[in-house]
């Protein structure tokens, strides 16, 4: 079954391989079976390192934005509530699958993003594709920038609504199209910063447009929470507050370096969440032992900034240093940094990318190829964190040059 589908895939160069990366340990692997040509101090661990079928990368395609998945407090927190909650559920959170944790974080996060209330959701795709659907009807319209991620596109499918997609973060596109709609409840939808380009949506004309129109405003600010708006997310980096008619959600599961993700809106909203989003009624709750993880990181990312303050000095040392080389980056204004290679192996640009990124593999740098069904313009996507050393970043920009893009 699927063998000429996957044949095809093949021949298109598209057909995508899961590498799950090995323990990181030492207990956990034996030393002498790693190639040891890896370019950095060869016994030390680090957060942006990453050991794939015995061979050490760096690792610039990670979403752990802060290096929280291995923070010691965080561990800890995990390590106190393990043993009085145990490891599954057991059951959706509407039977007996919550804890007095999952309460306590959606308070915390409720204050942290500055609305009425929270609710949360056990991953970012099952918190798009169930609220989407729960806040629209045959009676609404969405308008969905063309950019926007998968799983707000599955979002949109799920719903009964009339779909309307603006070209990509075009406020006289989206402006024109609004106009037309009368009598239906709209609904605008965006990504705060855009997963696979790392530009950001205009917030301030995209509030005023909803404002007008009396439309709703949806923020995945997946990647935005944690990195803009000193960690409180786009809003705020904006200079913009919360009102009833903007919904945000965000995820646990990038800056926060947990797992599952979160709607912050008006208390009426949340009520209606539970009662209709699908992927939170039908599905088992978050673990507590993750909860506890999230929690201890919001603490983490209220408290100390730190963190973000080397996340972004990592993020502009790498963009100035490709913009000094002369690569086409997109339109990027956060730590993920798309490069488009330059048409130099081939002219075409999916062997471009996959030539580039086996090329940097060869120098222990990890920053797969991001090509069609994905993206339409294929790409390199480097994503820099915290965790990230100068050496590190300044290794990069040395191997790009080595291999004479330009
Ligand atoms: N929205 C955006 C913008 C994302 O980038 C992602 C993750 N790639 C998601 C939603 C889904 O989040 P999760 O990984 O928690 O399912």
């Amino acid at each position: 079954m699927f063998k000429e589908e996957i044949e095809k895939l093949i021949q298109k160069k598209l057909l995508r391989v899961i590498k799950d990366r090995n323990a990181y340990r030492e207990h956990f692997y034996k030393e002498d079976a790693l190639d040891k040509s890896f370019p950095f101090d060869f016994k030390s661990k680090s957060l942006s390192h990453i050991l794939i079928e015995g061979q050490k990368f760096v690792n610039f395609s990670s979403n752990d934005y802060l290096g929280l998945s291995h923070n010691q407090r965080v561990i800890e927190a995990v390590k106190e509530v393990i043993e009085i909650f145990g490891i599954g559920a057991g059951a959706s959170r509407l039977l007996s699958g919550g804890t007095e944790l999952h309460q306590e974080l959606e308070k915390k996060v409720a204050k942290f993003k500055g609305t009425e209330a929270a609710l949360i959701f056990n991953s970012g795709y099952t918190l798009n594709t169930s609220v989407i659907p729960a806040i629209s009807d045959e009676k609404s319209v969405i308008f969905s920038d063309e950019l926007n991620h998968a799983s707000i596109i599955d979002g949109c499918r799920l719903s009964a609504a009339k779909k309307i997609i603006y070209r990509h973060t075009d406020m006289n596109h989206l402006s024109e199209l609004i106009k037309k709609e009368e009598g239906r409840r709209k609904i605008v939808i965006t990504d705060t910063v855009f997963s696979m380009d790392g530009d950001i949506a205009p917030l301030k004309d995209l509030y005023n447009i909803c404002l007008e129109n009396d439309a709703i405003l949806y923020l995945d600010d997946a990647h935005g929470t944690g990195v803009l708006g000193n960690g409180r997310g786009a809003l705020y980096h904006f200079g913009l507050n919360p009102t009833n008619w903007i919904i945000q959600m965000g995820t646990f599961s990038k800056a926060l370096g947990s797992f599952g993700a979160f709607i912050a809106a008006d208390k009426e909203i949340i009520k209606w969440l539970i009662n209709k989003s699908r992927g939170l009624i039908f599905s088992t709750a978050l673990p507590a032992t993750i909860v506890a993880a999230s929690i201890k990181a919001l603490e983490i990312v209220e408290s100390d900034f730190s963190l973000i303050d080397s996340l972004w000095e990592n993020r502009q040392r790498l963009f100035n240093g490709l913009k000094k080389l002369g690569f086409n980056t997109l339109k990027s204004q956060t730590p993920i940094i798309p490069l488009v290679p330059p048409h130099l192996y081939s002219e075409d640009a999916v062997e471009n990318v996959n030539i580039l990124s086996e090329m940097l593999r060869k120098k222990h740098i990890y920053a797969p190829g991001i090509r069609p069904p994905t993206v339409k313009i294929p790409r390199i996507r480097f994503s820099v964190t915290a965790a990230h050393t100068s050496e590190e970043i300044d290794y990069l920009l040395k191997s790009l040059t080595e291999l004479k893009l330009r």
